[in-house]
């Protein structure tokens, strides 16, 4: 993931709101640090720790976190920590078996029907578990003739319905970009389905654009719109009615979250993110299981904790609201279920 730089960049682009969050995005812990009345951290592997994958937090995402609470759920998926820095057996670089599934420098196809093209290596938050954050985006950024040709991979192979514009996050470049994608895709007979894979609502709720919600219908594709909330207290500030007014556009809207320790290791937790997701016309999708990446065992639930969870949220919650609890293996033919 790198810091939004590059052609299709919305950063300088335009001067709409959402931009200039995230110009002004907090770029380091020690800022970080310091406007959430925290002391600083003081240990040299933080440095190795960020090099390759610096802060990036957003102050509309920063203002939702508790001051002084160096534990906030928030603030613990975007601080770097000196653990991801010491090596773990069974974290690697790949844990997903992306390179191998590349169609082309930036489409993976690991599914049937469906296929995850990367448009941009930038998002609007680096959260420290991403586990593309050794993903090699230098080699592969969708810009110019790249994404050209993936649509023309995507035109020669009738078996794809389905295309995920994923990245790095598709909504960190601008609308009219966004747009030409549409309208390259929609030319292809066999492609029915647009799923737009973003976090960027969460992070900054003004992301969603009127012209963006025009986007989303205005085409012969279907879309649908998955984003990522992990915590309840990320649909505050203005986010669930973002998320809403999509749904309210006959956009399917599902949430895809990560079993983090210390984040949302909790009955109470899930169950309350669920309900505020229901709220809002968001359908929970998946609850995944950590990828192990390189840097991240930190982030760990046990998988027999995590059954435990799922069980407790079956117990309270109507079936609809409980997400499906999954983990992506190299080379199976789907997200595997767990339990
Ligand atoms: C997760 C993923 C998908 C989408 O899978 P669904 O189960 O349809 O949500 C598609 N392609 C790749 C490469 C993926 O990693
Ligand atoms: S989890 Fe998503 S939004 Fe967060 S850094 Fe990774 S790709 Fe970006």
């Amino acid at each position: 993931m790198a810091i939004v730089t590059g052609s299709h960049s919305a950063v300088g682009a335009t001067a709409e709101p959402w931009c200039q969050q995230m110009k002004t995005a907090v770029r380091s812990s020690e800022e970080l640090l310091r406007l959430l009345d925290l002391p600083p951290l003081c240990d040299e592997r933080l440095e190795s720790a960020v090099a390759s994958f610096p802060v990036f937090v957003p102050r509309n995402f920063l203002a939702k976190m508790k001051q002084g609470d160096p534990s906030d759920p928030l603030l613990k998926q975007v601080l770097p920590s000196p653990a991801e820095t010491e090596p773990f057996i069974g974290f690697q670089a790949d844990p997903v078996g992306d390179t191998s599934a590349q169609l082309e420098p930036f489409l993976l196809k690991k599914y049937h029907g469906r296929t995850l093209l990367i448009t941009t290596g930038a998002c609007a938050i680096h959260c420290r578990y991403c586990f593309r954050r050794h993903y090699p985006y230098h080699e592969a950024t969708g810009q110019g003739d790249a994404l050209l040709q993936a649509v023309e991979r995507i035109r020669e192979d009738d078996s794809i319905d389905e295309v995920i514009l994923s990245g790095g996050d598709p909504l960190t470049l601008v609308d009219s970009r966004i747009e030409e994608i549409y309208q390259s895709l929609a030319r292809i007979s066999h492609v029915r389905r647009l799923r737009i894979h973003t976090r960027l609502p969460i992070v900054i709720p003004e992301r969603v654009t009127h012209l963006l919600r025009d986007i989303l219908v205005k085409t012969r594709l279907k879309t649908v719109f998955v984003v990522h909330v992990n915590h309840p207290r990320e649909l505050t500030g203005g986010v669930g009615p973002a998320l809403q007014s999509i749904a309210s556009l006959g956009v399917p809207v599902l949430n895809q979250s990560v079993l983090l320790s210390e984040v949302n290791d909790s009955i109470d937790t899930l169950s309350q993110l669920s309900l505020k997701l229901i709220d809002y016309s968001v359908m929970p999708y998946y609850l995944h299981q950590l990828d192990r990446v390189q840097g991240s065992h930190h982030f760990e639930v046990a998988r027999s904790r995590g059954l435990k969870l799922i069980e407790g949220l079956r117990k309270q919650l109507p079936g609809y609201a409980v997400p499906r609890y999954v983990c992506e293996e190299p080379g199976a033919a789907h997200k595997t279920p767990i339990g």
